[in-house]
């Protein structure tokens, strides 16, 4: 499960990495750089469950989407740092603690992060979308097609409900509403005929 960064629970997943001997050092040390990014008003939660082995944390952590892992070991509390890893392309940084602008680095990153995933969502909207805009009938554009769940179609529909509820009958798909990219072209309703907007018809689960 990917989500956006304002959509995740938390920012950060701190993973503190430790053994017998440094344990102490290593567990006080991440929560020194926990309240530090704590106060740059990141949301930032601390793995300290010594149970879990740092591999299954680093599952868990992917699996419920924190948008940045920052790993800390003998290495970053030795030279006051943490490597952070970007959820997204498994990017490592490392930062000091102390680096200047550090809050600003940070914002930057996530906002990138948050970028790139909103390209990914927008890429597989268009390569699953197949164009039948240029229909002008119900019957023309559906009788000799069988609809794939998995793709969205692209109509021409004037909004009204009446009209939607005869589509989706028909099809068994559900109308998400209007393209808003290409609502300034005027299109033609394929079941009334009177002016709309090319519209999305997709598999509702
Ligand atoms: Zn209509």
């Amino acid at each position: 499960m990917k989500l956006l960064p304002g959509i995740a629970p938390k920012n950060f997943i701190i993973i503190p990495i430790f053994n017998r001997k440094n344990r102490n050092a290593i567990l006080s040390y991440a929560r020194k750089v926990q309240k530090h990014l704590s106060t740059f008003g990141f949301t930032v939660e601390l793995d300290d469950n010594e149970i879990t082995r740092p591999g299954n944390k680093f599952y868990r952590s992917e699996r419920f989407g924190y948008p940045l892992r920052i790993e800390v070991g003998q290495r970053e509390y030795q030279n006051k740092e943490m490597t952070i890893i970007r959820r997204d392309t498994f990017q490592k940084l490392i930062f000091n603690l102390d680096t200047k602008n550090l809050k600003r680095e940070i914002k930057k990153l996530l906002k990138q992060i948050r970028k790139t995933q909103q390209d990914i969502v927008f890429k597989d909207f268009i390569e699953r979308q197949i164009d039948l805009t240029c229909y002008k009938t119900i019957t023309e554009a559906f009788d000799h097609l069988l609809l794939e769940t998995d793709r969205i179609y692209l109509i021409n529909w004037c909004g009204r409900k009446v009209c939607a509820e005869k589509i989706e009958s028909k099809t068994n798909f559900s109308l998400l509403g209007y393209d808003h990219e290409s609502k300034t072209i005027q299109r033609l309703c394929i079941v009334c005929q009177s002016k709309g907007h090319q519209s999305v018809l997709a598999k509702r689960y």
